[in-house]
């Protein structure tokens, strides 16, 4: 079984283009910059369906894969879900 491999560069590059098409005008909502990075790997948002299972790590267990992006000058980190992000009818639903 071969290893996962991290974010590629070319998945970056990617992620980069897409954001900078949905995100062209925004400035940070806490310090008003408009430059941001990209972090460096993939977030997975664990699903819980019960507050019972909160605190309890779930091996296996359902995930939104994501993105983080870092405000350059302050920090302020914002996420974005992968499937939302690449789906073109998503964002026609919701802009339509
Ligand atoms: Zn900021």
């Amino acid at each position: 079984m071969e290893a996962p491999k991290g974010m590629t560069p070319e998945d970056k590059q990617r992620i980069i283009a897409r954001l900078n098409e949905v995100f062209a005008r925004e400035k940070c909502p806490r310090c008003g910059n408009n430059g941001y990075i990209l972090v460096d790997g993939y977030i997975p948002f664990s699903i819980h369906q019960s507050t019972n299972t909160l605190g309890t790590l779930i091996a296996g267990g359902p995930v939104v894969p994501s993105v983080a992006v870092a405000c350059s000058r302050c920090g302020w980190l914002s996420f974005h879900a992968l499937g939302v992000l690449f789906k073109e009818s998503a964002a026609e639903a919701k802009h339509g």
